[in-house]
């Protein structure tokens, strides 16, 4: 892909309400719900100015994230962990990212040039060497395993020199991060509870009984 840097409109609005924005090679969806947390028209500007063309960067609330995922990975089941990530970047649909109390207008800034970043990996001749670097399986769910891909880092870096460039008030709003905030907040345990099934509980207790008793009378 040809990489076009265009000069960004000159626009002086504050974006504090749902729609469609476009600025530069960048075009910004703020679905209702999420607007207290959109990037003003100067952040919008700026980065239209420099990301890959045609970058698309969907603003949701996090209630629509299971929604969302479900469109956007037809062939794959919604992870069980609670709060698994709070965006993603897929080739051909654009940037997903999911916001609630969790997290800040600058933490989302900096999840978006976040985002923006996997473009610029997936577009670069010689960045894209990145994306052949085997990823562990757990990679999209275990902090972990996701903070130890080779991707990740150089995403978390990338935002992290642009943020301050960016307007963006401090740095490194990374998973880490992130994780202490749900954490503080309570949220993962609540809705690990929802996950749990009681039939399957119970259907197991069944199954170890059956064996348990299996193993007495044969060893009787
Ligand atoms: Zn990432």
């Amino acid at each position: 892909m040809e990489y076009k840097a265009v000069i960004p409109p000159v626009s002086g609005l504050v974006v504090q309400r749902p729609g469609t924005f476009v600025h530069g090679n960048a075009t910004f969806v703020v679905h209702p719900g999420a607007e207290a947390w959109a990037p003003d028209s100067r952040f919008m500007d700026t980065l239209g100015g420099w990301a890959p063309p045609n970058t698309v960067i969907h603003l949701h609330p996090r209630s629509e994230i299971r929604a969302c995922f479900a469109k956007d990975n037809p062939h794959q089941r919604f992870p069980k962990k609670p709060f698994p990530f709070r965006a993603w970047n897929a080739p051909h649909k654009g940037i997903r990212m999911f916001v609630d109390d969790t997290e800040t207008p600058d933490s989302v800034k900096w999840g978006i040039l976040h985002e923006v970043g996997h473009s610029f990996v997936t577009h670069m001749p010689g960045l894209n060497r990145l994306r052949k670097i085997p990823k562990p399986l757990n990679y999209a769910t275990s902090d972990e395993a996701h903070a130890s891909v080779p991707e990740e880092q150089f995403c978390n870096a990338f935002a992290d020199y642009l943020a301050p460039r960016m307007g963006v008030a401090g740095a490194g709003y990374d998973r880490a991060w992130w994780r202490k905030r749900v954490e503080a907040y309570g949220y993962g345990a609540e809705e690990e509870r929802e996950h749990s099934n009681p039939v399957l509980s119970l259907a197991l207790a069944a199954g170890v009984m059956y064996l348990f008793r299996r193993q007495l009378f044969s060893a009787g």
